[in-house]
């Protein structure tokens, strides 16, 4: 993105749409387009061919980590193969997956995180453990960028929540305390997630220090 682009950013408020975990139907049809959001971000276990819908219907930036439901979307290690006989998943077509990156969008910095608490076999899932080190590394590419109207980081995208941010305590749900070290460390103004189903409820926003924490589930327009 260009200079003046990038300023013009970081002086409008961004119309932010974030989708997670359940199809909102009522965004199939004239709704959409009243949105008007500037950037889109998808927080996982969301089917591809809905996040396609939306990227191809609002013609903006659409990134997105997966959830504990998505597949794999790392290439496999095939190096000792002959040849490579499985072909790696692709995410949805038009849209830039985050998972453990950081990346400019619209005059935002954004980092992401995919996956949840580990509770069975299968991808998209991290030990506490695992998933410290997986922060730890995009702490590095985030520090690696220069310091920005005073942040590095604008924005977190994750599936699962922080730590103690969600109002359950099964193990599968807890959330990551690593998210809350990131949080802490570099103050995102928002940090949005998916992953615990509200129920139909409309949850309250959640506060970390200066960082609003928002369940996107099922959809939720968030300006910044
Ligand atoms: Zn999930």
């Amino acid at each position: 993105m260009d200079r003046p682009a990038l300023q013009a950013g970081l002086e409008k408020t961004t119309r932010i749409l974030a989708v997670a975990d359940e199809v909102d139907e009522a965004l199939y049809g004239d709704k959409l387009k009243t949105l008007r959001p500037d950037i889109v971000l998808g927080c996982g276990d969301l089917p591809f061919d809905y996040l396609e819908y939306l990227v191809s219907c609002l013609d903006v930036p659409l990134v997105y980590v997966p959830g504990n439901h998505d597949p794999s979307l790392e290439p496999p290690d095939v190096s000792w193969l002959p040849q490579p006989w499985e072909t790696p998943v692709k995410g949805p077509e038009g849209c830039e997956n985050i998972d453990a990156r950081v990346v400019e969008v619209r005059g935002l910095r954004v980092a992401g995180l995919g996956g949840s608490v580990r509770y069975k076999e299968g991808a998209n899932q991290y030990s506490q453990g695992q998933m410290s080190r997986r922060a730890l590394r995009l702490e590095v590419r985030i520090r690696l960028k220069r310091m920005r109207a005073g942040r590095r980081l604008d924005v977190l995208v994750t599936h699962a929540p922080p730590f103690g941010l969600a109002e359950t305590t099964d193990a599968a749900h807890v959330g990551f305390v690593p998210f809350v070290r990131l949080i802490r460390t570099f103050h995102p103004v928002l940090a949005v997630h998916g992953h615990i189903h509200p129920f139909g409820r409309v949850l309250a926003e959640g506060k970390l220090g200066s960082t609003r924490v928002v369940n996107a589930i099922p959809s939720r327009m968030i300006e910044i």
